[in-house]
């Protein structure tokens, strides 16, 4: 409470109900004030009082000299008392109570002294008796009681024992010298009390002291129970945090090996849809697995016939040149193991089967070995190898199944494109090129021939009295003979690396770059004379074929490239009409033969 506060509330009326609001202390503050302020004026009346008494006994002369000292003595010590009392308690009271205390004492040691030094006479007596009842009171609202109960049994007590202790000093102290007494017995006494009090005080300090720590103690072990409860749950959130973030980090690379798989996916997918060279698209496929670190080595093998080609495909790629080629040549066998499998993959982990022999060497250590399917079975097979051993487990195989079943979705790709091809530029009963395609073909080798300053050598034959054949055996049987005269021919013509076609019906031509008459001949004779040699038979008759053929080539006969066809065509009639079954070489009396 504030000094400030604390007159404001001097001058006001004392009010209960305000009083019920305030603590102990302040209560006890209020107290001191009011009870100082109505005790002022009575100290003043009792001082003065005094003052009178001592006055009239000097001037009456009835007073011994020491008497008369004694009362100076002790009205001047209460007066000290009282200008010290009045700036404590007034002043510095609360902060240094025991000054306030030391000085009351000093006021009542001063009336008892006073008192003392009077013969026995009622006056006097009673006029320090009643100061030192008042002073005592005074003392007792000095001391800091904690309860009003405490204080009011010490008022009584304090005034009983200094009341008792003033009257037998008093009545004693004529006969036995007061004074001696009083330094003797009372001060050793008060000197007692205030130390048996003060110890009281610390005792009682220490002791709330010790309970206030002990209760702070049992705080401070719930508080340190309640942080450790909360430390072992924050330490199991962290736990918690941190198999999350494990799993986390886990469930991010599976992400991202997921998106890489399907990235690898997506190429292979516009590859093949744009790509139709098998063997191209193989080796894009092998190189994207082998870069981006799926598999150390890995093979592709396409059987013969699958998508238009003649031997089977194969690739394989990673391996040593030497090993890649052992891989290659082993193509046809492990297309057979792998087309004996009964599922459609297999994990080999450790020791590889015979075939393999030189991946083991390589020091790879697990192989996955997967069929390659189209509509019709099994194409071909994919084979993959790794130097790790766990890269071809179970929920990882998946990746690889779906690049064989694109690999599967190639083969079929390649083989409507090599079907289609075939359509469009294959005769559909011989196999041999339709006119059109040969036409553009053959204007290939023009154009080459032109560039390259070569030459073109061209023969064009037709079946003799085919209409016979077709007349006498039906036309299934002709169609027969058409076809093996074309095979026969082809055999001849892809050897030496010329171009055959059907010209017509049963009229067929052929062309090849850089030859010439001269070195046509033997390859149009040996055409010839294997169709002459054919035996066709027809319900156990043999059938024999002849041809007329006529040849040309550019630019000694036909210095045209245009004309090339024309020519041939010229000397083939030229062979019909001088006998059939012949050679004619295209020349200009033969030309001029024709034209009349
Ligand atoms: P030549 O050429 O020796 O003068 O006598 P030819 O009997 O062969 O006469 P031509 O060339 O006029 O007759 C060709 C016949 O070939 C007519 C046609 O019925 C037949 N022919 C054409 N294309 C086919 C075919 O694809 N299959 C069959 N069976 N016959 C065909
Ligand atoms: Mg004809
Ligand atoms: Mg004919």
């Amino acid at each position: 409470m504030g000094e400030e506060k604390k007159r404001e509330m001097m001058g006001k009326n004392w009010n209960e109900e305000e009083e019920e609001e305030l603590d102990f202390q302040e209560r006890m503050e209020r107290f001191r004030f009011r009870i100082q302020g109505e005790h002022m004026m009575i100290h003043a009346v009792i001082i003065i009082l005094l003052l009178c008494v001592a006055a009239a006994e000097i001037s009456s002369g009835k007073d011994s000299g020491v008497a008369s000292a004694g009362m100076i003595v002790g009205i001047a010590w209460m007066v000290i008392s009282h200008i010290i009392d009045y700036l404590c308690s007034r002043k510095y009271y609360k902060y240094n109570h025991k000054l306030l205390q030391f000085n009351k004492i000093n006021i009542m040691a001063g009336v008892v002294f006073f008192s003392a030094c009077m013969d026995f006479r009622p006056l006097p007596l009673l006029c320090g008796f009643s100061a030192f009842i008042l002073y005592s009171f005074e003392f007792v609202e000095c001391i800091d009681f904690t309860t009003p109960e405490e204080r009011d049994k010490a008022m009584i007590v304090s005034v009983t024992c200094f009341s008792a202790a003033y009257i037998i000093l008093s009545l004693v102290g004529r006969h036995f010298g007061l004074l001696k007494l009083v330094l003797l017995i009372g001060i050793p006494c008060f000197t007692i009390y205030i130390f048996l009090k003060e110890l009281y005080h610390y005792v009682d300090k220490y002791v709330t002291y010790i309970t206030q720590l002990n209760q702070d103690n049992t705080v401070l072990m719930q508080q340190s129970d309640q942080i450790h409860e909360h430390s072992r749950k924050v330490k199991e959130a962290v736990d918690l945090l941190g198999v999350q973030k494990i799993e986390l980090s886990k469930a991010n690379e599976i992400i991202k090996l997921r998106n890489q798989e399907m990235r690898l996916h997506n190429e292979i997918l516009s590859l093949i849809t744009i790509e139709r060279d098998m063997s191209k698209v193989s080796k894009n496929v092998l190189d994207m697995l082998i870069e981006r670190r799926y598999v150390e080595a890995a093979g592709i093998f396409v059987d013969a016939g699958m998508y238009g080609n003649d031997a089977p495909m194969v690739q394989f790629c990673g391996l040593s040149d030497k090993d890649n080629e052992t891989m290659i040549g082993n193509a046809g066998d492990i297309l057979q193991e792998i087309h004996h499998l009964d599922k459609e993959y297999e994990t080999i982990i450790g020791t590889f089967p015979p075939l393999y022999e030189c991946l083991a060497k390589a020091e790879l250590k697990s192989m996955m070995r997967l069929q390659i399917l189209t509509d019709g079975g099994m194409c071909g097979a994919l084979l993959l190898v790794s130097k790790k051993e766990h890269i071809f487990d179970n929920e990882l195989c998946d990746f690889y199944v779906t690049i064989a079943k694109q690999l599967g979705i190639a083969v079929k790709n390649a083989n409507l494109y090599a079907t289609m091809e075939n359509l469009a530029t294959r005769d559909g009963l011989t196999g041999i090129y339709n006119r059109r395609h040969f036409t553009k073909l053959f204007n290939d080798y023009v154009t080459a021939a032109m560039d390259t300053k070569g030459t073109i050598a061209v023969a064009l034959f037709d079946i003799d009295k085919f209409k016979n054949v077709n007349d006498t055996y039906g036309h299934t049987f002709g169609d027969r003979v058409i076809v093996a005269i074309a095979q026969t021919a082809d055999k001849v013509v892809r050897e030496h690396g010329g171009i055959l076609g059907r010209y017509g019906g049963e009229e067929f031509v052929f062309a090849f770059l850089n030859y010439d008459v001269d070195k046509v001949l033997p390859l149009v004779q040996e055409i010839h004379e294997n169709i002459k040699a054919q035996e066709l038979i027809h319900n156990g008759t043999v059938v024999k074929i002849n041809v007329s053929i006529g040849v040309t080539d550019y630019p000694v006969c036909c210095s045209n490239p245009a004309d090339l066809l024309n020519h041939a065509d010229w000397a083939m009639y030229y062979s019909k009409q001088h006998g059939r079954g012949r050679i004619t070489i295209d020349g200009e009396e033969i030309r001029q033969a024709m034209m009349d």
